[in-house]
């Protein structure tokens, strides 16, 4: 709904204010009016009424409209003023607009009054929405240079048609500089970029420029006073509907928090492996001793009970050695380098059964071997070794004593490519809210049966390192199914 317009008058002549809201209303103009015929009254109207506008006689008997508007404009600047007045002559209504009034009517042209109110009250709320906006755009400038300035993320500019470059203040910040400090450009960039990586990035900014295609790069900045940050950051063009581009926008990050984090993060990760790795290797020399020597006891004493001590000892001992060899392959898993070579399956399979021939309740299990790959297959022997043990070796222990006879079948074939190895027991499976932790790290599903919660982890990343996949398929009480697929290399 339109709000009415408030019209002060100031008229000291009633048939002129007559004049004047006989020519508003017939213009249908919506308003309410209030008049004044003095000083005091205009000022008390001006005080009390809030007119959005003031109609101003030319002369009065004490004083004139150009006091008048000085009275306005000390109560209420904004408001618009305007002269209605039979005696204002051409060149004094210019002089009176130049002192700042809104604008003037002739009485002979009273008709044009309403359109001169609609027009003065429309800039004053231009005016006023500007003010509003240059206010606004003041405040987000404010707070985006305040989230630069926290996240460490300034942004650039550069307009392709002028090359005009624009820095904000946190890239000025990044570089070591005061804002404005230099004159944003290209050059003056790199001036700022490591020397050992300067051409290294030119050549990106370069390239980017040349294909108009977005680039990032990670690099090190050399500030004035000799202090490195590591940098990052990311630009693209901006096109217009015709596909031409107008501007290259970006960012720059600085990450040297986060590098150094990640660096002494690697020191220490690098320090543990080789911690656990050291005293994994270390403890194995003394624990062969223990399992040797247990040995040599059960079969030299007679005595059935301490016989029975020795063969719990040699077991803690077995499971302690299971432990460190599954510490010190996860920890070579990762790290080794892959070196390919012929793999026989066939070969394979035959020693893991060889090697698993004593684990408890491997008689009890049902293995049948089904390989068609007769072919040369190149692969990592010793990832796959411990891949095939680990997936033989679960099946084993996690078979299901209850059920009728426990099986595998190993399937191996080709498929797309590569190969494709299936192991599939019918033991007691897995829990369906535990399937999507199995290959965690030290994840163990069971406590009543025992291991180290790091088979399946180990078998993953050796797969992974073959840039393979393994995925399963289990129900509780049913059995599960485990799917290895390893691609084929250049070398198949
Ligand atoms: P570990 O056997 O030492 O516990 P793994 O990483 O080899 O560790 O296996 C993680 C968990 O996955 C096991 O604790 C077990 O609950 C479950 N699991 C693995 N293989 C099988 C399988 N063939 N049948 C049933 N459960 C299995």
């Amino acid at each position: 709904m339109n709000q009415r317009i408030k019209i002060l008058i100031l008229e000291h002549d009633a048939d002129d204010i007559e004049f004047i809201l006989h020519e508003l209303k017939k213009r249908e103009l919506s308003f309410v009016h209030s008049t004044a015929a003095n000083r005091a009254e205009f000022e008390k109207g001006l005080a009390e009424f809030y007119p959005d506008i003031v109609l101003s006689d030319y002369s009065f008997p004490t004083f004139n409209a150009m006091d008048a508007f000085e009275w306005k404009s000390t109560i209420c600047p904004e408001v618009p003023f305007i002269i209605v007045s039979g005696a204002v002559g051409e060149e004094k209504a210019v002089e009176l607009i130049k002192l700042g009034i809104t604008d003037y009517v002739i009485k002979d042209k009273i008709f044009t009054l309403p359109g001169k109110i609609s027009r003065a009250l429309k800039e004053v709320r231009s005016g006023r929405e500007k003010k509003m906006t240059e206010k606004e755009l003041r405040e987000i400038e404010k707070r985006l240079a305040e989230a630069q300035s926290i996240a460490h993320i300034g942004n650039w500019e550069v307009e392709l048609d002028t090359g005009n470059e624009y820095w904000s203040d946190e890239i000025y910040s990044i570089l070591g500089l005061k804002p404005g400090g230099i004159k944003p450009s290209k050059e003056n960039f790199l001036h700022m970029v490591h020397p050992e990586q300067r051409n290294e990035v030119r050549a990106i900014l370069d390239g980017a420029e040349k294909e108009q295609k977005p680039f990032s790069y990670s690099t090190r900045i050399l500030q004035q006073n000799g202090d490195i940050r590591y940098v990052y950051s990311h630009g693209k063009h901006v096109f217009n509907a015709k596909g031409k581009a107008l501007r290259q926008i970006g960012i720059l990050q600085d990450v040297t928090e986060t590098k150094r984090m990640e660096e002494e993060l690697k020191v220490l990760n690098k320090e543990l492996e080789t911690f656990i790795y050291r005293a994994s290797h270390d403890l194995r020399g003394p624990l062969s001793s223990i399992i040797g020597l247990t040995n040599v006891s059960k079969s030299e004493i007679k005595d059935e009970a301490s016989k029975k001590y020795f063969q719990m000892v040699e077991a803690s001992a077995q499971k302690l050695d299971c432990t460190l060899i599954s510490l010190v392959q996860s920890m070579t898993m990762r790290d080794m380098a892959v070196n390919l070579e012929d793999v026989d399956f066939d070969e394979l399979v035959k020693e893991t059964l060889a090697q698993l021939k004593y684990h408890e309740g491997f008689s009890n299990v049902e293995i049948s071997v089904k390989n068609t790959v007769k072919d040369v297959f190149k692969s990592n022997k010793l990832i796959l070794t411990s891949v095939f043990q680990n997936l033989v070796q679960n099946a084993i222990k996690y078979q299901d004593y209850h059920s009728g006879q426990s099986y595998l079948k190993i399937l191996i074939s080709r498929k797309n490519g590569g190969v494709e190895i299936v192991f599939d027991d019918n033991g007691i499976g897995i829990d369906e809210h535990l399937q999507e932790k199995i290959f965690d790290m030290y994840f163990r599903g069971t406590s009543a049966i025992s291991g180290t919660g790091l088979g399946l982890y180990i078998v993953k990343t050796g797969i992974e390192k073959l840039k393979g996949n393994i995925r399963f398929k289990s129900t509780k009480g049913v059995g599960t199914r485990f799917t290895v697929f390893l691609p084929g290399t250049d070398k198949n």
